[in-house]
């Protein structure tokens, strides 16, 4: 008897990429993904915006998604956001979606290496635990009563993954306007409504995993060897001061204050734009 062909292999053209940006960022943060990870996973990355600008329309053509979304820094924009980008996943048909910020610097062979770790019959919700312990919302029930729930979820700020069979289940609860109902009836932001979805409606569990990273995070610490295996990486300010991960060259900081320009050397030193490798 023939046997019957095994699940395909997982490549990175299975993953759809989601980068939530604003106009305010599309010259200051914007540019600078597109100069680096998204030059070499393009086919597979979306960006989501709230405005036309004819710069990046050039530079992305259909990979650019104008939301009727508004531009605010308000739940209702942000959530309406990310129903878009779940939306546009589940009419993609790819196997995954992974959810990244403007201010995330993503590396594909890292993620797809990750993302290959998990049995096919799984339900997989991956990212960054948010805080040490799981967050607590009120549920309005009938006759104005309230529940009190709890659940972990992943940081929006240092991206998360969902795999299809999972995304398909949270449809009730995510799909067209119904995420931000969702997002709304728990009156917490868009990452934590994931997480409330999948933890509170669904019984799954959030896969806790150390390669994400937001700038909310000392990126400082991360040892130089480890940068190139991390799935996500960010930068920011914190507490005043630039937090951003710690790398030598090749590039100054005043030429790269993200340090994504030089992680990008490393990572992929053809690069038009890397300095030769110096050879030894
Ligand atoms: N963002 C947005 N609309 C806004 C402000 C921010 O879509 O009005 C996006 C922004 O592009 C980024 C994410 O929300 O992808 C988080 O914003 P930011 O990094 O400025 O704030 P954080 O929450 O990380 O401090
Ligand atoms: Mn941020």
């Amino acid at each position: 008897p023939r046997l019957s062909p095994g699940p395909q292999e997982l490549q990175l053209r299975d993953v759809f990429i989601a980068v939530k940006t604003t106009l305010a960022f599309h010259r200051s943060r914007l540019d600078l993904l597109l100069d680096t990870w998204v030059s070499r996973i393009r086919q597979q990355t979306f960006i989501f915006t709230d405005s036309a600008d004819k710069g990046l329309l050039e530079r992305l053509g259909s990979h650019l998604v104008v939301t009727n979304c508004s531009a605010e820094h308000s739940h209702p924009a942000l959530s309406c956001k990310m129903a878009a980008e779940f939306n546009a996943f589940l009419a993609s048909g790819l196997r995954w979606f992974c959810h990244v910020d403007d201010d995330n610097y993503v590396n594909p062979r890292a993620l797809l290496r990750l993302l290959k770790t998990f049995p096919q019959a799984r339900d997989v919700y991956v990212g960054k635990p948010s805080l040490n312990r799981p967050i607590h919302a009120s549920e309005p029930q009938p006759e104005n009563r309230t529940r009190l729930v709890q659940f972990w979820f992943a940081t929006g700020g240092a991206g998360f993954c969902i795999n299809r069979k999972l995304a398909l289940k949270m449809v009730p609860w995510a799909s067209g306007s119904r995420f931000v109902d969702t997002s709304a009836l728990i009156r917490l932001p868009d990452d934590c409504t994931v997480g409330y979805i999948v933890e509170c409606k669904l019984g799954g569990h959030l896969q806790p995993s150390p390669l994400f990273h937001s700038h909310l995070e000392a990126l400082q610490l991360l040892e130089a060897g480890q940068l190139l295996e991390q799935v996500t990486l960010s930068y920011g300010v914190f507490e005043g001061k630039l937090n951003v991960i710690k790398l030598q060259g090749p590039f100054s900081p005043e030429e790269d204050p993200s340090r994504f320009r030089s992680l990008h050397c490393l990572l992929y030193p053809d690069t038009t734009w890397c300095p030769p490798l110096v050879t030894r």
